[in-house]
């Protein structure tokens, strides 16, 4: 459709848009003559009748507005200069990380985890651990950014907290020590097309949120119907969160898990059994917590322990008062809900700062405030828990198992899972004695007793299961 047609019917679409609000307007006036009652029944009417319009149609008969996402922008095109010049491209912070890579080759490697849903651009993660390029049996953190098109500050505290963490590998005995025995991922950009968008075009208010989800699938980008809040997509009463249209801001998707951004941060979340972690996002100087307005969380105390603790060393700008403490909704399919309720993972969304776009001085103080959470976490992971592995008690292989603290488990939550590869498994406890009960398919159920929990260290616990009698095969009757 070409150009002058489309906008032709806009003018028409708007003739009659405001002519049928002259109408209303004037019908209502012979009824009401009470200014506040007319102007309150307008209101209501207006919104009523923008309800029911199929916007989805409107567009479509009004034509396709541009091939924006087609493809990527060239980028011989000048950058975005409605956002400052401390926020850089996507090429720019991929390549960034890979200097990271280059210079730290002991702890650093960039690993693709998986690719966005419109322009397939890659998503990666940097590992930080010692041998960076093996599988090793090491416990999981896991850090995001960049959920939200618009929120850059994110990508610059994990950015920010990769570096440190590569430069104080080799200058301080505590973080080798976390290093050499944790495997920490960061995924700077988790929506790198809504990025590209923001950043590669000159869009003049930069307040795009989701991805570039084509939803009416009619091959262009249009901002007013397309795209997914990537941070409603996942899957823990995903039906229950977000917006069901399209044209929302928070719309969640068809379906849970329906984008390749979300799929490649599950995917990773659970090869990795990530045992803690924070989603970067702006902002509102806030660490939220799973969860408030659901089934209380079995280990509520736990988390708000945690929060409260990590909350304290994080700074606000007013340079007085610490960083609030707030629940998250727990019927929205947002990452850290997902996250603790699917695998038990203390994890949180911290609201970085008071806007989405702060300028560089700014930002130093913010990015201070996001570093001393993840340290804090990190620390946090070396005390004060569980880990071990379940193994099969003739053959020594992993064991998929289910790890149960009694007195700390609940219907509406998972429970905390021994992973495949090397049956490793961790559980964030409080100080004191416990009752472990470990299942597995095909397994006798074993019961531990008087699990002492410390406050300054990790105890270690390992189990071996026996096979149930009707699972040996036939040969040994
Ligand atoms: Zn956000």
């Amino acid at each position: 459709m070409s150009a002058v047609k489309r906008s032709y019917r806009i003018w028409l679409f708007w003739v009659i848009s405001i002519q049928c609000l002259a109408v209303l307007v004037l019908v209502n006036w012979m009824h009401h003559r009470n200014k506040t009652r007319l102007l309150r029944r307008l209101t209501l009417k207006v919104q009523a009748i923008q309800q029911g319009i199929q916007w989805q149609r409107v567009l479509h008969w009004l034509g396709p507005k541009s091939a924006l996402a087609q493809s990527p922008a060239p980028l011989s095109n000048p950058r975005n200069r409605n956002i400052p010049d401390h926020y850089h491209r996507l090429e720019a912070i991929y390549t960034r990380m890979r200097q990271l890579a280059a210079d730290y080759p002991e702890v650093v490697s960039i690993q693709k985890i998986g690719e966005s849903t419109t322009l397939s651009l890659p998503i990666y993660a940097i590992k930080i651990s010692d041998y960076p390029h093996e599988e090793e049996d090491e416990t999981a953190i896991l850090f995001t950014g960049l959920h939200h098109a618009r929120e850059p500050v994110g990508t610059l505290a994990c950015m920010r907290l990769a570096e440190r963490l590569a430069a104080d590998y080799r200058r301080h005995a505590r973080v080798r020590r976390w290093l050499d025995e944790l495997e920490i991922w960061i995924v700077p950009v988790v929506n790198p097309d809504g990025y590209k968008f923001l950043i590669d075009h000159q869009v003049p208010f930069p307040w795009w949120r989701k991805n570039l989800r084509d939803n009416d699938g009619d091959g262009y980008f249009d901002p007013i119907i397309d795209g997914v809040d990537l941070n409603r997509n996942y899957n823990f009463n995903w039906e229950q969160g977000g917006e069901g249209n399209p044209s929302s801001w928070f719309y969640r998707g068809t379906h849970p898990f329906s984008e390749k951004e979300i799929i490649a941060i599950k995917d990773l979340a659970l090869r990795e059994n990530v045992v803690c972690g924070i989603s970067f996002h702006t902002y509102g100087e806030a660490i939220l917590y799973p969860w408030g307005n659901y089934y209380p969380p079995p280990d509520q105390k736990l988390i708000l322990q945690v929060a409260h603790e990590m909350a304290e060393r994080m700074l606000r700008l007013n340079g007085r008062d610490a960083y609030s403490v707030l629940p998250l909704n727990g019927r929205v399919g947002q990452s850290s809900v997902w996250l603790y309720g699917r695998l038990r993972s203390i994890d949180f969304i911290v609201e970085l700062g008071q806007e989405h776009f702060p300028k560089q001085h700014r930002v130093e103080q913010i990015l201070k405030a996001g570093v001393s959470a993840a340290y804090y976490l990190i620390e946090r992971s070396q005390r004060s828990g569980l880990w071990g592995h379940v193994r099969d008690a003739q053959t020594a292989n992993p064991v998929r198992a289910k790890i149960r603290v009694r007195g700390w488990e609940a219907r509406h939550v998972y429970p905390r899972v021994s992973e495949s590869r090397f049956g490793r498994f961790e559980r964030w406890l409080l100080p004191g004695k416990y009752t472990l009960k470990i299942e597995a398919e095909g397994y006798q159920t074993k019961t531990v007793k008087n699990v002492r929990i410390y406050p300054d260290r990790l105890t270690l616990i390992e189990i071996n299961l026996e096979r149930k009698q009707s699972s040996l095969p036939m040969s040994h009757h």
